[in-house]
């Protein structure tokens, strides 16, 4: 399929950004360093356009924001740790349904 002139210019925009960026290796190591201690403006910027243009790296990074908060929370209340697990953020109905769902299916066989 042959690719439109924004669609041109977009790949080209992601792959100059990723070249002012370091590797996703390395942007994890210090997406993961900023939870613990503030970083320079230079390593907070690289990170930033990195997590704009890495799908990989901003999903990581949000789950090792997770599990920070968790360590975190759980210094005051060992159940917090439920608090910051995505299925919490269902509404207490939905959840319901779904185990309904599944004892339903379950009973079927
Ligand atoms: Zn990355």
């Amino acid at each position: 399929m042959k690719k439109t002139l924004l669609q041109r210019l977009r790949r080209r925009w992601i792959l100059l950004l990723a070249a002012l960026t370091p590797p996703c290796r390395e942007i994890v190591a210090l997406g993961s360093r900023r939870l613990d201690a503030p970083q320079g403006a230079i390593a907070r910027l690289q990170v930033r356009i990195h997590l704009g243009i890495c799908t990989a790296c901003r999903r990581y990074l949000e789950q090792i924001a997770l599990v920070h908060e968790a360590a975190r929370r759980s210094g005051d209340r060992p159940d917090a740790l439920q608090d910051v697990t995505p299925r919490s953020r269902l509404p207490a109905a939905a959840r319901e349904r779904m185990k309904e769902r599944i004892r339903c299916e379950r009973s079927r066989g």
